[in-house]
């Protein structure tokens, strides 16, 4: 059946569910969002990441995408009543060398510049803040306390749900996008696998499918420069330390150990380890699997484990109790894709994090709807591809 559209927005992970709510935010009638599998339990990384959201870089660009989505985040409703969907726990990272700690300086006065706040910290300020971290491994650390833990799924259920209310919004899942329609240089719609809905007219389209955007942008002529890779994450069994602080997921901030490449969080009673210290794992966007996800490869684990149990003693007492090798999408600059592509109406929002996903969809409907993004955004326009 054949359907009109103002807007298709294609993916309805954390990125696609946000242009949808900020385009039915600012009034935009006709917004049509496809996915392809689940809307709740997508195929994407926003289903499986475990969300950590960052306030505070030494980007300015992404400290200010960061701060305004955090606003956003703080203010939802909640996806599922009496489930917490963000922990306000902070970011503390943690250097184990002068020079990182030096870094964490110029990143205070980009956050300063900002109005964003941070605090350097002694090792026995980290250790107060995170009590499994063994202090005299570390020279110091940063606490980015807008910084948090949110629950990325279950955001993105709730601006779904905010934009559906407006009534402006319409949301099919199990539909998978095969053709992006082009005509003389325009977008004119797409075609998909949903006989209910194979065909839909409309004179914009946003690609938010972020992994699986390569192969359908080729489909209208567009070369979208940028490549899946494997992020691995792995949850230990019950941390005895943890047991008394395990009835809240989320009480310690999110931390990251910068010098080793790896972060972790607290999950109950267990903690959830990510980490991008192994050789890069990169995926060929032609043989992407139906979900963003690859089995635990562990020989790319083990190196990170042996450093981490350095930093926390505790872990000597757990093992690794599961794991998987995310995926999510990198760039040459590791700037996200934004913008109108060289075909007229057919906009890219991929590439970027979850710790910038309300305000990329701001950007973006801003964008598409007054011709203006209202900040600036060369560094991850398109047009620098093309
Ligand atoms: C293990 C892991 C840890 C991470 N940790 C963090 C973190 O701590 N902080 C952070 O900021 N970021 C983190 N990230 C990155 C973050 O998860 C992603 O950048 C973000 O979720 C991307 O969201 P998205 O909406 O662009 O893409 P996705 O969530 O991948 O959504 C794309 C959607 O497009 C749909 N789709 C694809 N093709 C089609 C088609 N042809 N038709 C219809 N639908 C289609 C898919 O089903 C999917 O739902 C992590 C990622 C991983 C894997």
């Amino acid at each position: 059946m054949t359907r009109q559209a103002n807007v298709v927005v294609i993916g309805a992970g954390i990125i696609g569910s946000s242009v949808a709510y900020h385009l039915a935010d600012m009034g935009v009638e006709g917004v049509i969002v496809l996915d392809k599998g689940s809307l709740a339990d997508s195929d994407g990384s926003t289903s499986h990441a475990p969300g950590g959201l960052r306030t505070l870089t030494v980007s300015k660009f992404f400290t200010k995408l960061g701060i305004a989505s955090r606003q956003l985040y703080d203010q939802l409703p909640l996806a599922e009543p009496g489930q917490e969907q963000f922990f306000r726990t902070g970011l503390v990272q943690v250097a184990s060398t002068a020079e990182r700690f030096n870094s964490y300086k110029r990143i205070q006065e980009v956050g300063a510049s900002l109005g964003v706040a941070s605090d350097l910290l002694s090792p026995e300020q980290t250790a107060e803040l995170i009590p499994l971290l063994d202090p005299s491994q570390i020279v110091g650390g940063m606490l980015s306390p807008t910084s948090g833990v949110i629950k990325t799924s279950l955001v993105a259920t709730s601006m779904q749900r905010v934009a559906a209310a407006t009534g402006r919004a319409l949301f099919y899942d199990d539909t998978e996008v095969t053709d992006v329609l082009v005509d003389n240089g325009r977008v004119i719609g797409v075609r998909t696998a949903n006989p209910e809905i194979d065909h839909v007219e409309c004179p914009q389209v946003v690609l938010c499918n972020n992994i699986w955007a390569p192969v359908l942008a080729s489909k209208a002529g567009i070369n979208m420069p940028l490549f899946p890779g494997e992020h691995q994450y792995i949850f230990t069994t019950p941390v005895p330390a943890l047991a008394s602080r395990a009835e809240r997921e989320v009480t310690m901030p999110l931390c990251t150990v910068d010098d080793i490449s790896i972060y972790f969080r607290q999950h109950h009673e267990r903690l959830g380890i990510g980490s991008y210290h192994h050789e890069a794992r990169l995926v060929d966007p032609w043989a992407i699997p139906e979900r963003a996800q690859l089995p635990f490869t562990p020989r790319d684990f083990d190196e990170a484990w042996d450093l981490m149990r350095k930093h926390l003693p505790d872990l000597d007492q757990v093992e690794v109790e599961s794991g998987f090798n995310g995926m999510f999408a990198f760039t040459a600059d590791h700037y996200p894709i934004l913008g109108e592509s060289p075909v007229k109406g057919l906009w890219s929002a991929v590439g970027a994090w979850l710790s910038y996903g309300s305000e990329v969809g701001k950007v973006m409907a801003r964008w598409m709807t007054e011709g203006d993004p209202g900040m600036d955004v060369t560094v991850a326009d398109i047009n620098r591809f093309h």
